[in-house]
């Protein structure tokens, strides 16, 4: 192939206990995926049909390293999230079939431009410019699941300056990883390398440079992030 210039690098996140990396092909979110979290930004926590939007794969920042504030926002939120790492995809994936396309797991940060958000909402615009800027997805070195096993219970917590901002557990998850995957794989093709950030528990709330975060899904790992 010869391409016309440098071609783009492949984004990719470490994998804990290993030299190899994990390439990343898409970044799908859920939104409103815990009652106590759609309750806090003002809606119904009743399950309705789970909703996406998406990252950039190379919105991503490895575990260790600094978040940006970014421009354009006063009102910058964490969302910790425990991770899925896809290594099968395919459309209309049967429940049944669903874990079969997990590879592993890790935790990240939906960083969050909310006031940006704030605004798409009220004019019914998409959300990009509030969820998928530059940096906007810190992420730990993911974990195999030959490691973890499947995890659909444990304590997910966001620690910002030692002091406790979320928490939650992963039993409250509305919409669980198989049925993600599988609504998911009825509107895009999933794929290897595909990552789906599962939701974010109660308690987000804005960041200030200087803030040193802190997140963990239990068994899973932990993420370390500061804000500068
Ligand atoms: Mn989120």
């Amino acid at each position: 192939m010869d391409y016309a210039i440098t071609p783009p690098a492949q984004a990719y996140l470490p994998i804990r206990g290993s030299k190899a990396v994990f390439p990343i092909h898409r970044i799908y979110c859920v939104g409103r995926n815990y009652a106590a979290h759609a309750i806090e930004m003002g809606h119904d926590p009743d399950r309705e049909p789970p909703f996406f939007f998406q990252k950039n794969p190379d919105n991503v920042v490895i575990n260790g390293a600094d978040f940006p504030y970014p421009d354009k926002s006063n009102d910058v939120h964490f969302e910790i999230e425990m991770l899925v790492a896809l290594h099968k995809g395919g459309r209309n994936i049967a429940l049944d079939k669903a874990m079969d396309c997990v590879w592993g797991y890790g935790v990240g940060l939906d960083m969050t431009r909310r006031d940006l958000q704030g605004e798409c909402k009220k004019m019914g615009r998409p959300w990009e410019i509030g969820k998928a800027f530059e940096q906007s997805a810190p992420c730990s070195e993911l974990v195999p699941a030959t490691e973890t096993g499947h995890p659909t219970s444990g304590a997910v917590w966001l620690d910002v300056n030692g002091e406790r901002r979320q928490e939650g557990d992963l039993n409250q998850l509305i919409w669980k990883v198989p049925e993600m995957i599988s609504y998911l794989s009825g509107l895009f093709e999933l794929a290897p390398g595909d990552i789906i950030m599962s939701g974010t528990p109660a308690g987000v709330g804005p960041t200030k440079r200087g803030d040193v975060m802190h997140g963990h899904v239990e068994g899973i790992g932990d993420l370390h992030c500061k804000v500068v």
